[in-house]
């Protein structure tokens, strides 16, 4: 089996676009795996659910700003930005959008990955940037070896070796991870829509379960088209501005 793995892509649909055209085109997977954050901080929110939907096979799970888009978050724990763009996007949600956002379970646990947005401690909300909060997310995955998870929009590699400390690696484009039974990992192949590692290229993950390994693939987009748009939508200079730096 081979998946696909994408995560926030907060409204991108230029970036969203390209992405899947690679993994059903060139990449052929059989199936999508999207850790969460399809809306908030873009301007194309509807047309990224619509994109979404149509994939006929896809585990999906969902992220902080699905919930809040909807209303199932207090918004003050986010920052000004983040803030903003949740209200134009709770205002910009069609029906049909909000009741598919309203769908979708905040975990999903397969044979061979659970998956999640933010951490097993917190399904949506808990960054796993450091050693510690992977630590705490290693024990509870238990009997699993492989967690995947989004929202630090940084891809990133933890290892947990047995009688050995964990340790982490910044992953980069064309990086292989091999999963092995005896070794637990967690791996988060950073955001489509919005990347904060200083790599504006859209980044993603192939996983191809046979072979167990991971590859991460970084892929350009028309970030002036949907700046333009976030621009005559009204969007904050530092949302527009950050997509260009990978910021
Ligand atoms: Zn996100």
């Amino acid at each position: 089996m081979k998946y696909g793995i994408i995560s926030d892509i907060h409204s991108n649909l230029e970036a969203l676009t390209v992405v899947l055209e690679e993994l059903k085109g060139i990449r052929k997977v059989d199936k999508i795996i999207c850790l969460g954050d399809i809306v908030g901080y873009g301007p194309l929110p509807n047309e990224c659910i619509a994109e979404i939907r149509k994939l006929s096979a896809i585990n999906i799970v969902a992220g902080n700003h699905d919930l809040a888009s909807i209303g199932w978050k207090d918004i003050s724990w986010f920052n000004e930005y983040a803030q903003r763009a949740i209200i134009w996007t709770m205002d910009a949600l069609t029906e049909e959008s909000r009741k598919y956002l309203f769908s979708l379970p905040e975990i999903i646990e397969e044979k061979d990955f659970v998956m999640v947005h933010g951490s097993l401690n917190d399904y949506t909300d808990e960054y796993i940037t450091g050693l510690k909060k992977a630590s705490k997310s290693f024990k509870l995955l238990e009997g699993r070896n492989l967690l995947l998870v989004g929202h630090t929009h940084s891809p990133r590699l933890f290892i947990k070796k047995k009688h050995q400390p964990i340790y982490s690696v910044k992953l980069m484009d064309k990086d292989i991870i091999k999963i092995s039974n005896e070794d637990k990992f967690i791996v988060n192949v950073g955001a489509v829509g919005q990347p904060r590692d200083k790599d504006p290229r859209a980044s993603f993950g192939v996983f191809d379960t046979e072979a167990q390994e991971i590859k991460i693939y970084r892929v350009p987009y028309d970030i002036q088209k949907i700046q333009k748009l976030m621009r005559e939508g009204n969007f904050s200079k530092f949302l527009i501005e950050r997509l260009a730096y990978g910021y």
